[in-house]
């Protein structure tokens, strides 16, 4: 099984200038709040979406909600959840929705998306090469970064390309198809891509259940999400900053998100965490707080506060190397 390193430095602001994600932050807490209070929409008890254990012993809450760690994978996941109906129209019109593609579109785009979309997309395409996937069907799931499939269709990678979404799109690229749900996309795809939808979506275990199905055999998933596994989340825990629940309403770790995918007869070549911003989230985190607020953090505040410039550096690397980064890249065959 493969695992990639990404060894050239992110600029942690430019991917989350400060001022817009906690603005974005806000808003994913107002459209929280208003699930929390409306009668009609209903929360979905679940048990771990990485191994199925049940009974996974609450970590903390969170804004109204219940994080539990599942002793046998180490994903965490929201529990209950509202159903997926309800996180659908907020996909569309919640206030964190709008505003995070606006993001997207307007500024984000400019400032970092090039090399990150070069990235990704090189990553899928080593990944079809190596394993003789056919350049046939290519379809997304949940794509709200419109810079990515936008670069699949116009640079046309595939011959056909399939856009699942149930938001109305601007996306004018001849040729695409822009469907709202992934029965209505048909069957037998050659690659299949996610980018962070398993982390939003209430049942995350049988949308990739249905992602297998609509597979072709020998067809590649390829998927993006946070992942438990990093210091981040292992670290921080309940402040770990990207850790919004509707984001994040399932955290797999590298055990867990293996255990679901072969669980659903797909067979795992490659599981990465090429995160480059665990290091500084926690240099930044402990900067802003007293030693007596961290407990346990105080050798990383030793080891944030040394001066060698390459220690935080090697220290991301090692964290990639060892799948400890909080940022999962998975690609899986189908038997
Ligand atoms: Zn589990």
């Amino acid at each position: 099984m493969k695992t990639s390193i990404i060894l050239d430095e992110i600029d942690r602001d430019a991917v989350r200038p400060a001022k817009e994600f906690s603005r974005y932050a806000e808003y994913l807490r107002f459209d929280l709040a208003r699930l929390l209070i409306e009668d009609e929409v209903r929360w979905i008890e679940r048990d771990c979406p990485g191994c199925c254990y049940q009974g996974a012993p609450v970590l903390f809450h969170k804004d109204g909600v219940t994080y539990h760690d599942c002793p046998r994978c180490f994903t965490r996941f929201v529990s209950p959840v509202p159903e997926q109906a309800a996180l659908d129209v907020l996909g569309v019109r919640g206030r964190a929705a709008q505003f995070r593609r606006h993001l997207f579109e307007q500024r984000l785009k400019e400032r970092f998306q090039a090399s990150l979309r070069t990235n990704v997309l090189d990553w899928l395409l080593q990944r079809c090469d190596e394993n003789s996937v056919g350049g046939r069907s290519y379809c997304e799931i949940g794509g709200e970064n419109l810079g990515w499939f936008a670069d699949v269709a116009e640079n046309r990678l595939f011959e056909q390309v399939t856009l699942v979404s149930p938001i109305p799109t601007v996306l004018e690229t001849p040729g695409v198809r822009q469907v709202g749900s992934l029965e209505q996309a048909g069957q037998g795809f050659d690659v299949l891509v996610t980018h962070t939808a398993l982390d939003r979506h209430s049942d995350p275990d049988g949308l990739l259940g249905q992602m297998a199905d609509h597979l072709a055999p020998g067809g590649l998933l390829a998927i993006t999400a946070a992942c438990a596994s990093g210091l981040e989340h292992r670290l921080l825990g309940r402040d770990a900053p990207s850790l919004l629940p509707l984001d994040r309403l399932t955290v797999f770790s590298v055990e867990g998100i293996q255990t679901a995918l072969e669980r659903h007869g797909l067979r795992v070549i490659e599981l990465s965490t090429p995160g480059r911003m665990d290091v500084e989230t926690v240099a930044s985190y402990l900067a802003e707080r007293v030693p007596q607020e961290t407990g346990g953090g105080d050798f990383w505040r030793y080891l944030m506060g040394r001066s060698d410039p390459m220690l935080r550096r090697n220290l991301q690397i090692f964290l990639q190397e060892n799948l400890l980064s909080s940022y999962l890249r998975v690609a899986a065959i189908k038997a």
